[in-house]
């Protein structure tokens, strides 16, 4: 697929000529000019310089080519370089006394043309040394449009080319098409970098077949993120299921990898190719983590929730200045006895819109994580939340331990701790009193780095609960080395635990080694009394759920602070 080859030096520093001259005084005057600067392989016959090219093209930097070749004209020679890619980027001289051949070499791809009988030693070099310049310039040309990795175009490249691919396609019907591949990351960390590499060139190979042509091009952007860009068609179906069954069919191993595509059919052609590529790529997110939908498609709906999303993004600064954010409070019960204890609450921010009302953290959450203004949104959360912790202590005389989110965002950022410790000095908090909870998957991204942070803020006695756990990567015995104060169970993971049997068992199981490690379990979700006596024979010591309460206003959470 890698058409653009670098030349590579040969073994002792010089770059190689193939010489195909039959004449051996010719050759020898060649090669005395030559010597000092090149290796210098010859060829006496026309069959004799195919195979040396054949085998060894990617090391030669330049053909000087003699026309009156014994077995053939060396305009064949020239022609059987122009039939193949590989060969196309290396360059020829035509040595000839015939100043007519010129034409019809340099119409067959020679690049220039040294006069025989030979001028003087000093050109003849001149000559040769500017062709492999310009030669190699051109392949580095080529080579930065392509991605190393598959030989597809680059990113930037691509969007070029898309360009004019719209001149040539003015009043056709596009689509622009993302293409990646489920759980990348994880196919990567279990079967190894090289696997995965090899996975990405051999999508490449089959999208380029299935998609490109004069009807399409494709490229990778980033990672296993792959980008088509195609006349219209109505169904992706097909395609898509060809390309999968290419792949796990040219894979010896029987790792079954599953591909997911977004579809922005028809583009908008007033918008920047870049813009088109953001919504199949929206349209792609829509299926991620899906089991049944592989093919998520750009529609009304979808477009519906981008304009809104840019809204709330524009809207963000104005709501943070008018205190538009508030503050929820859901509380936690200690389940080890008898008699449920309150434990602690979790602060669940809220967004009261002027204009469109309460709106959820499923909406804007996801949103402002993505953009970094989660940042502040937490920040603001987190320091409503430390100074609701000193009001009730001070008006009720009570310590509740509220547990905050902390985004992976948020885990990055090197001034966390001053912030948090600001925090806690300002509301003359104890450390222990703010919980911290870090999603699961935050752990994953990279594992080392997360660690060494939270054992920091765990030094300092901030306690640490792993948020949604069972629905990341990681494995049960990683518990073991994680520094946590809890494990919270993720809601869809205890959900589905009450629909299969065969989880139950997993939940339990998970649960028994978590204590084993000495690390309290919370399960949230908890909406029925079944499943609270069910996790609580489990051994689960702590839960959380509608069977309590849902998320209120500080006010109303005071019930149960002095009840
Ligand atoms: P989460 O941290 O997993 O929070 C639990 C979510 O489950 C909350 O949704 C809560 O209202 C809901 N929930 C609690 N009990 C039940 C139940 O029994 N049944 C059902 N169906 N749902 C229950 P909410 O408040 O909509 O928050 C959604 C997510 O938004 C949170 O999931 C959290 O990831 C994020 N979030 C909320 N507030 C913040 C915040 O201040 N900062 C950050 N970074 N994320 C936040
Ligand atoms: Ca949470
Ligand atoms: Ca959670």
């Amino acid at each position: 697929m890698i058409d653009a080859h670098l030349k590579f030096y040969s073994y002792n520093g010089k770059r190689r000529v193939l010489l195909v001259e039959d004449e051996l005084i010719n050759q020898e005057i060649l090669k005395q000019i030559l010597q000092d600067s090149y290796e210098v392989i010859t060829a006496a016959t026309g069959e004799e310089a195919l195979a040396v090219l054949r085998e060894q093209h990617d090391t030669i930097s330049i053909v000087l080519l003699d026309l009156n070749l014994p077995d053939m004209h060396g305009s064949q020679v020239l022609r059987f370089l122009r039939s193949d890619p590989k060969y196309t980027a290396i360059p020829v001289i035509v040595m000839t006394a015939d100043s007519d051949a010129e034409v019809e070499c340099l119409n067959l791809g020679a690049i220039d043309f040294i006069p025989k009988p030979y001028p003087r030693q000093k050109v003849i070099l001149a000559r040769i040394n500017r062709t492999i310049e310009l030669s190699e310039d051109r392949d580095i040309l080529r080579w930065t449009e392509r991605d190393h990795l598959t030989g597809l175009y680059n990113k930037e490249f691509f969007y070029h080319y898309a360009t004019q691919f719209d001149m040539f396609h003015k009043d056709e019907p596009t689509d622009a098409v993302v293409l990646d591949i489920n759980s990348f990351h994880m196919i990567n960390d279990r079967y190894g970098k090289a696997f995965g590499d090899e996975l990405l060139r051999r999508i490449a190979k089959q999208a380029l077949r299935l998609f490109a042509g004069s009807d399409g091009m494709v490229c990778r952007s980033v990672a296993d993120t792959f980008l088509i860009y195609c006349l219209h068609r109505e169904d992706y179906s097909e395609k898509l299921e060809a390309l999968s069954v290419l792949l796990n069919e040219d894979d010896k191993s029987d790792i079954r990898v599953r591909l997911r595509m977004g579809v922005y059919s028809d583009v908008d052609k007033s918008l920047d190719i870049e813009r088109r590529f953001d919504r199949a790529k929206s349209a792609a997110d829509t299926v991620k983590g899906s089991f049944n939908k592989v093919i998520g498609r750009y529609d009304h709906s979808l477009h519906e929730s981008e304009v809104l999303a840019e809204q709330l993004i524009e809207d963000f600064p104005s709501a943070i200045r008018d205190r538009q954010f508030t503050v929820y409070y859901q509380p936690k019960f200690d389940v080890t006895s008898d008699k449920p204890v309150l434990n602690s609450a979790e602060a669940l921010v809220r967004w009261n819109h002027p204009k469109l009302g309460f709106i959820s953290p499923g909406v804007f959450i996801p949103l402002f994580e993505r953009n970094g203004l989660i940042q502040e949104l937490d920040h603001a959360v987190w320091s409503q939340a430390a100074a609701q912790i000193r009001d009730w202590k001070k008006r009720l005389n009570v310590s509740v331990p509220v547990s905050v989110n902390v985004s992976r965002v948020d885990l990055y950022d090197p001034e966390l701790i001053d912030k948090l410790e600001l925090l806690v000095e300002k509301n003359r908090l104890d450390r222990s009193e703010l919980h911290l909870e870090i999603t699961e998957s935050a752990y994953t991204d990279d594992a080392k780095q997360m660690v060494a942070a939270v054992e920091e803020l765990r030094r300092l006695g901030y306690k640490i609960e792993m948020d949604d756990f069972g629905t990341g990567y990681s494995s049960l015995c990683m518990l073991a080395e994680l520094p946590i104060d809890a494990l919270k169970l993720d809601m869809q993971f205890i959900r589905s635990a009450f629909r299969d049997r065969r989880d139950t068992r997993l939940l339990e199981a998970m649960i028994r080694l978590a204590a084993s490690f000495k690390v309290p379990t919370i399960a949230e979700g908890v909406e029925t009394a079944e499943q609270l006596f069910a996790l609580k024979k489990m051994g689960c010591d702590v839960i959380q759920g509608y069977y309590f309460s849902p998320p209120v206003p500080a006010e109303k959470f005071e019930a149960f602070l002095t009840d």
